[in-house]
């Protein structure tokens, strides 16, 4: 086995000394005492999650990158990572994606210039504790600060990193005091940390007043769980998140080895009860900044029902440059993904304008030209052909007064 060194990472040992590397094998090697019921029970898995560098190196044979940078990053970061996706991780492999998405290294202790605490430029609009309302028509609800694996990427690391917790009782009351007083909200989206971390009962207790609320069209639940903690994902649970449709369940798979057989449950579980999935992935480099690994894995998804939706650039979060790609490598990707496969497995590819711009997509250029009576294309075998343009140009549409009138009694 050959791979390529991470910028300040020395080789591992014996690589063949590390096996085994299938998830049951490792299930059995780290946790052996877990029973299937146990295995399959998301509170065991929290009660069980590894928590601290010790932790860590108990499970993996660590690199000494990875030992500075847990040591480095402790003041600055959390660190969890649960059973299951722990028995993800290459133990012979410090480029394997799923370690690299748990364990930091070094360079994540480094801030550089421009990187920034509140990258999305959020905080400016925190009206109440609860909410950020920095587009039109929709908010974000922050649940919790908490993770069942705190990402090294996370863009939410000023939250995630703690000192937030679950909000109380008084600070959800006045988030849906503000929505109610906003009658453009229309949709909200909610996040934190991971939402799905709270239980059945306390998500409830917020779902129920905001279905509520009757300008708010649709709800979107952020989580990781299906990726990293897919036991999460209930009978119970799906059966919950269906009553308060239309809802939908956004979640953030980065590589096709996190698509195992428990993931493909949980996301089939949720789509068969009448709950959407839709999949945000980040791009980040050395661990799926390659055209071949996000086809794969937005297959992957649209194998299990789960629509790949976007594609985003890595944020100017604290201390993640050393995962961030050039612009030009997502248009790389998009430009190899566009009329080679499916259309719904090619996601937006967006970038959140460092703070506050919002989000923008971009994608490869394929206008060569603007004539007056024509546009003349490249496709996506770089060919060139001409778009005829109408004569009349007028595009209004008449009957929307009408349908608008109607509409509004
Ligand atoms: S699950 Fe989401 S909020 Fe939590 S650490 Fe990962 S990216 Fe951040």
């Amino acid at each position: 086995m050959s791979f390529e060194p991470h910028d300040e990472q020395p080789a591992v040992g014996p690589l063949e000394a590390q096996r085994p590397t299938d998830p049951a094998e490792r299930r059995r090697a780290l946790f052996p005492e877990a029973t299937d019921e146990q295995w399959g029970d998301w509170r065991w898995q929290l009660r069980h999650a590894v928590r601290d560098a010790k932790g860590l190196a108990a499970k993996v044979p660590l690199t000494d990158d990875e030992r500075a940078g847990l040591d480095e990053t402790a003041k600055l970061f959390r660190v969890g990572v649960s059973p299951y996706y722990l028995s993800l991780i290459d133990p012979a492999h410090p480029l394997c994606p799923v370690r690299m998405q748990s364990i930091p290294v070094k360079a994540e202790a480094r801030v550089r210039p421009g990187e920034l605490e509140d990258p999305l430029g959020e905080d400016p609009h925190r009206p109440v504790e609860a909410i950020v309302h920095k587009y039109p028509d929709r908010v974000l609800l922050l649940a919790t600060d908490t993770c069942s694996v705190y990402c090294r990427h996370c863009t939410r690391r000023r939250i995630t990193r703690g000192g937030e917790a679950e909000l109380t009782r008084t600070q959800l009351d006045l988030g849906l005091d503000y929505i109610r007083a906003h009658p453009e909200v229309r949709d909200v989206l909610i996040s934190g940390g991971d939402p799905l971390l709270l239980s059945d009962e306390r998500l409830e207790q917020i779902l129920t007043p905001l279905r509520a609320i009757p300008h708010v069209e649709m709800i979107r639940i952020g989580t990781r769980m299906p990726v990293t903690l897919p036991m999460r994902i209930t009978e119970a649970l799906a059966r919950l998140l269906r009553r308060y449709a239309p809802l939908f369940v956004v979640t953030h798979f980065n590589h096709p080895k996190e698509v195992t057989a428990e993931a493909k449950r949980a996301c089939e579980l949720l789509v068969d009860h009448g709950v959407p999935v839709e999949n945000q992935s980040v791009l980040m480099r050395r661990i799926n900044s390659d055209a071949r690994i996000i086809k794969e894995l937005n297959h992957a998804c649209l194998r299990m029902r789960v629509r790949p939706y976007y594609l985003h650039q890595m944020d100017v979060a604290e201390g993640c440059e050393h995962l961030r790609t050039p612009i030009a490598k997502g248009l790389e990707i998009l430009e190899d993904l566009r009329g080679w496969t499916t259309g719904m497995a090619v996601p937006h590819l967006a970038v959140d304008l460092p703070g506050g711009g919002g989000k923008v997509t971009i994608q490869p250029q394929y206008v060569l030209e603007h004539q007056a009576t024509q546009t003349l294309f490249r496709n996506y075998r770089g060919q060139t052909y001409a778009y005829p343009e109408p004569e009349e140009q007028d595009c209004g549409c008449p009957y929307d007064a009408v349908w608008v009138n109607r509409a509004q009694g």
